[in-house]
């Protein structure tokens, strides 16, 4: 009896047994499937990328293509990108993307600590080594959008091996198109040896020393603007007597950091005659990528200093020859060949300097 009782309950536990195995079992093999369904078209993208700020974000659609899926938290230019704040949503965001770009260097803390466990993180301020405290505007740096558009590759082609190649392509074709830049840069370093500016905030330090310009900005003044201080009076001043003496070819201008003493100072650069350049942080709604902004930057740059200088040939002009200087003035840029071509085509700078490799060399002779 006990025997038979025992073997009775044997063989029940087991069957309970079996059948939970086999109900476990089931269910193992059923979510098997299921992962493997949904990992397959994972593997055949698009991937999920989340960038802190639009300006990697468009690197991130330029390398990526088709091939990504790409979300901007920070796309506004109309907000003080150095007190953002993200909203939840935001944060969920980042956290569900399977690679999640940042500029990093303390510029986008909100993203960098709120990075999903599995995404994969592509930083600007790493590429370079940069660090909290340094200047943050990486984007307008070429070392720094060399390396994230290298880095960037990588990355996607980790997470979808099937379109290595395509990513590869991509990234060749944007190094020719930032070499095209660089370039730019170079001929106008070449021709400008002493250009120096003065700057409401530093948002482009790393534009204007890529140009080889020389950062003019009055310390004191400087230290307050990146510390997001009011200036002190005796700072302001010191700026203001640096424009009014116009040791500066250009000043340029935070918009998304405008203030009583940024305004007050494009207002002696107004009255002094000193050009104004605007420059935001965020990408703009009417540039179409991170490089056509950038080599709109360079070329409209290019002619703010050109057209200043040949203002003041004029005026060297008027006061040695005693003439009006506008029929002077057309005859003096046209000697220097290269830049009345930059003057005539300023809107299609990026086309033309594309299709220049005759523009390389402009003119040895000369
Ligand atoms: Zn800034």
């Amino acid at each position: 009896m006990k025997t038979h009782s025992h073997r009775l309950l044997t063989a029940m536990a087991a069957v309970l047994a079996t059948g939970m195995l086999l109900s476990v079992s089931a269910c193992g093999t059923a979510s098997n499937t299921q992962s493997q369904n949904t990992a397959k078209p994972e593997a055949t993208g698009p991937i999920e990328v989340v960038a802190s700020v639009n300006q990697w974000g468009s690197l991130a659609k330029q390398i990526g293509g088709d091939d990504v899926s790409v979300t901007s938290i920070l796309s506004s230019t109309a907000v003080d990108a150095h007190d953002f704040e993200p909203k939840t949503s935001d944060i969920a965001k980042l956290q569900k993307a399977q690679i999640v770009v940042t500029n990093g260097a303390g510029y986008d803390a909100w993203a960098t600590k709120s990075l999903g466990r599995n995404a994969v993180s592509v930083s600007a301020a790493q590429t370079v080594g940069a660090m909290e405290g340094d200047n943050p505007h990486l984007w307008f740096s070429k070392d720094a959008r060399n390396g994230v558009a290298e880095e960037l590759t990588e990355a996607f082609s980790k997470v979808l091996p099937s379109k290595k190649k395509a990513f590869a392509t991509r990234l060749a074709a944007w190094k020719k198109q930032e070499k095209t830049i660089e370039q730019a840069m170079d001929d106008f370093s070449a021709k400008h040896k002493d250009a120096k500016y003065g700057a409401t905030e530093a948002v482009a330090y790393y534009l204007m020393s890529d140009m080889g310009f020389e950062d003019a900005t009055p310390k004191g003044y400087a230290q307050s603007s990146a510390s997001e201080g009011e200036p002190a009076p005796a700072d302001l001043q010191e700026f203001q007597a640096l424009i009014e003496s116009r040791d500066i070819d250009v000043l340029i201008n935070n918009t998304q950091e405008a203030s009583d003493a940024t305004n007050m100072l494009t207002g002696t650069a107004g009255r002094s005659d000193v050009p104004v350049f605007d420059i935001s942080e965020q990408l703009p709604d009417d540039q179409s990528s991170l490089t056509d902004w950038i080599a709109d930057l360079v070329s409209k740059l290019t002619d703010v200093i050109d057209e200043a200088s040949a203002a003041e040939d004029d005026t060297d002009a008027d006061t040695q020859n005693d003439t009006t200087s506008e029929t002077q003035s057309d005859g003096s840029d046209g000697t220097a060949g290269d830049s009345s071509d930059t003057q005539t085509q300023d809107d299609s700078a990026a086309t033309t300097q594309d299709s220049s490799p005759d523009g390389e060399q402009p003119d040895p002779g000369k």
